[in-house]
């Protein structure tokens, strides 16, 4: 395993990162559970591996994420960093504490080490400076008391409101989104480890998106990786601001196979790394003359999510990802993703769409293609 020095907290941290927000599940009385004997040896197989960076959420795993974790820590609490979140509702500094403590009772721990103001943007960030013990004095109370080690954040909001937010002072790591296909956070992770925060990044092969083969992504490189995914994480890692790429494993082979791929070193050379860098600007480019994804062109009376559905034919189209593709179509067709749309057939091409759309797509066309080319 590679270890890099994590910013200026000083403590060395694994390439690799246990994402523990896919564990094994299983059903319990028509209720889903994390399947403890299968997750907690999981977590510990990846931790003899040198995985020392673990990261849960109170959220995860159907809330079940974080008692898990703290059963994989019993004998690895001392070797291994512990890194969850406090999803922050409200401004009162006392509720922020309440949602902390329930984490560590969770985790049956005493201290956290890095703990993640959760999913923020820079407006609520602002609402919370110079507040009477609002979330920022908490989290610095809970950190003189011990009860956490390092603040730290993760961030949805877009790119350019990022750095008021490092510069502020108060964090000493990040974590954000970053992979192949979306590279809009790059310029913030070079700026954060600039400013000597570590650097840990999600979805490094695109939320399952890099998981499915593609001969497109693999053909970026002459000596072919073995999977899409290995090209994905190989990519992550070679970008040398990134301490940890973390990964939502959820079987020993994932375990396994990410492990000796986060113990190489030189993943990529700097011509490879431009290369991949240029085709995927263009393919980019070509996605949008697909579809810019501006959404003018809502709302559908058949209630079909045009650009959604655009996006995933994208996925086929220019990535090459169409077993994913067909997938996350079926998912959404039937209800099953969190992104709602009716099945493209659906549409009765009343044309009011294509009136509205600026890059003068034929729409009713396009959608028909998308369901010929992904419906089950
Ligand atoms: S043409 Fe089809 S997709 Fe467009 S608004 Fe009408 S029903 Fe919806
Ligand atoms: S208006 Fe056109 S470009 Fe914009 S989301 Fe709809 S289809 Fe895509």
């Amino acid at each position: 395993m590679v270890y890099t020095t994590f910013g200026n907290t000083g403590v060395k941290v694994s390439a690799l990162g246990f994402g523990a927000m896919r564990l094994p599940m299983r059903e319990e009385d028509g209720k889903k559970i994390v399947d403890d004997e299968l997750a907690v040896p999981l977590m510990r197989q990846a931790f003899d591996l040198g995985v020392n960076y673990v990261d849960s959420a109170p959220l995860y795993c159907e809330k079940l994420s974080e008692a898990s974790v703290g059963k994989a820590l019993k004998g690895y609490r001392d070797k291994v960093y512990l890194s969850t979140k406090n999803p922050i509702e409200d401004n009162d500094g006392d509720h922020w504490m309440g949602r902390l403590e329930k984490s560590l009772k969770n985790l049956d721990t005493d201290y956290i080490d890095f703990y993640h103001f959760w999913g923020i943007g820079l407006n609520s960030f602002k609402s919370w400076q110079g507040l009477k013990y609002g979330p920022l004095e908490a989290a610095h109370k809970a950190k003189d008391q011990g009860m956490i080690r390092h603040i730290s954040f993760s961030y949805h909001d877009s790119p350019e409101n990022f750095k008021p937010i490092v510069d502020s002072g108060h964090f000493e790591s990040i974590l954000v989104q970053y992979n192949m296909l979306d590279r809009s956070n790059e310029e913030n992770i070079a700026y954060a480890k600039s400013k000597g925060l570590g650097v840990v990044v999600m979805g490094p092969v695109g939320g399952g998106r890099l998981g499915a083969p593609s001969d497109k992504i693999l053909g970026l490189l002459k000596n072919k990786p073995a999977s899409t995914a290995e090209m994905a994480l190989r990519f992550v890692l070679a970008n040398e601001n990134i301490n940890i790429a973390l990964s939502g494993m959820s079987d020993i082979n994932m375990v396994k196979e990410n492990a000796e791929i986060a113990s190489r070193t030189g993943h990529l050379t700097e011509d490879e790394m431009r290369h991949i860098k240029a085709m995927m600007e263009e393919n980019k480019d070509l996605a949008k003359l697909y579809c810019t994804g501006c959404d003018y062109c809502k709302p559908c009376p058949q209630n079909i999510n045009i650009s959604y559905l655009f996006e995933i034919m994208n996925r086929h189209r220019v990535y090459g990802l169409t077993e994913h593709a067909k997938s996350a179509y079926n998912e959404v067709i039937n209800g099953w993703s969190w992104i709602k749309s009716a099945d493209a057939s659906k549409c009765i091409s009343c044309g009011a769409c294509e009136t509205k759309c600026p890059q003068k797509l034929p729409i009713m066309k396009q959608l028909q293609e998308t369901h010929a080319t992904l419906a089950p």
